[in-house]
């Protein structure tokens, strides 16, 4: 697999700047935005992935600062589908705050400069998320629309959101197809994870989930398996309550390891990573002890393609 490897060294040099752009590749690229989890993280923004392909990007989470990691992405890789106004298509797996709280943020940025609205897909409660952020923005975009500065598009202020609450494709177009699977994630009752398929890339997100048989039925030869995962090793010296809790909602590294063996996919991705007082990168180690395919610990503006 050392096509990815190559890829992480390229966007090392790339941050370096000795390689100033990778936007000229057609092929999809995968770029990490955030890679946290609700425990504060100074280095890491909240969960999010972006599909980049033909110069549209297809977003999935909306954690904290993941606007601005979007901006860096931007900035320091050229990748101009990723600026705030660019970012038409965005995918929720479920409506924890680590995956939707940077939605006001890119809805409210600059959008008297966008040119289309932002088209949201996510599990039943997101059209009356969408409507809570319009709420906290009201004051903004009402004097924004009313006073003398122009505006691109009146109506980009708002989001038009689709539910879907089942599996099934959710989005089939410009060659990009999204289909959502249920996942099992404590007491949620709509929580998903994502198979996205481009002409070149199969991805697979698991969303935040327990071990999962959908997940790795899904993830069979996929090129990238994005995971989330809990290390063993700081879940050992959690109270019998918290543990019990995150073997109900997330999944440990043993069983992460147990689901790619099964799954072989290409490249083993690990986000999302709960790690408590444990060092985040052992989570590699605690995988390979039952896994022997490629894994690697994403940080965030991490880029596959
Ligand atoms: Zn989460
Ligand atoms: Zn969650």
């Amino acid at each position: 697999m050392p096509q990815f490897r190559t890829v992480l060294a390229v966007t090392s040099l790339a941050a370096t700047g000795l390689i100033t752009s990778m936007a000229a590749s057609a092929d999809t690229q995968v770029v990490v935005l955030g890679t946290g989890t609700p425990v504060p993280n100074g280095e890491r923004a909240g969960s999010s992935i972006a599909v980049i392909h033909d110069q549209q990007a297809y977003v999935f989470d909306m954690g904290a600062g993941v606007v601005q990691r979007a901006i860096q992405a931007y900035e320091q890789h050229d990748i101009d589908a990723l600026y705030p106004t660019q970012i038409d298509h965005l995918f929720l797996t479920h409506l924890h705050s680590d995956h939707i709280v940077d939605f006001p943020e890119l809805l409210g940025t600059y959008w008297w400069r966008r040119e289309n609205q932002i088209q949201v897909f996510g599990p039943p409660g997101t059209q009356a998320m969408s409507e809570g952020a319009n709420a906290m923005l009201t004051e903004d975009t009402q004097t924004r629309l009313a006073d003398k500065s122009p505006v691109t598009n009146r109506d980009a202020f708002r989001a038009n959101v689709t539910e879907f609450d089942g599996a099934g494709v959710v989005f089939d177009e410009n060659g990009v197809t999204v289909e959502a699977f249920p996942v099992t994630h404590g007491d949620w009752d709509a929580a998903y994870g994502f198979r996205i398929t481009t002409p070149d890339k199969t991805i697979i997100l698991s969303g935040d989930t327990s071990l999962n048989d959908e997940t790795a039925r899904q993830a069979q030869g996929a090129d990238i398996l994005f995971h989330e995962v809990i290390s063993h090793e700081g879940w050992q010296d959690l109270s019998e309550e918290w543990q019990a809790y995150h073997q109900y909602a997330h999944t440990l590294t043993t069983d992460v390891a147990e689901l790619a063996e099964q799954a072989q996919p290409e490249l083993l991705v690990l986000y999302h990573v709960l790690h408590y007082g444990a060092p985040i990168d052992g989570v590699v180690d605690e995988v390979k002890q039952g896994y022997s395919g490629d894994v690697v610990l994403a940080e965030d503006l991490d880029i596959f393609d």
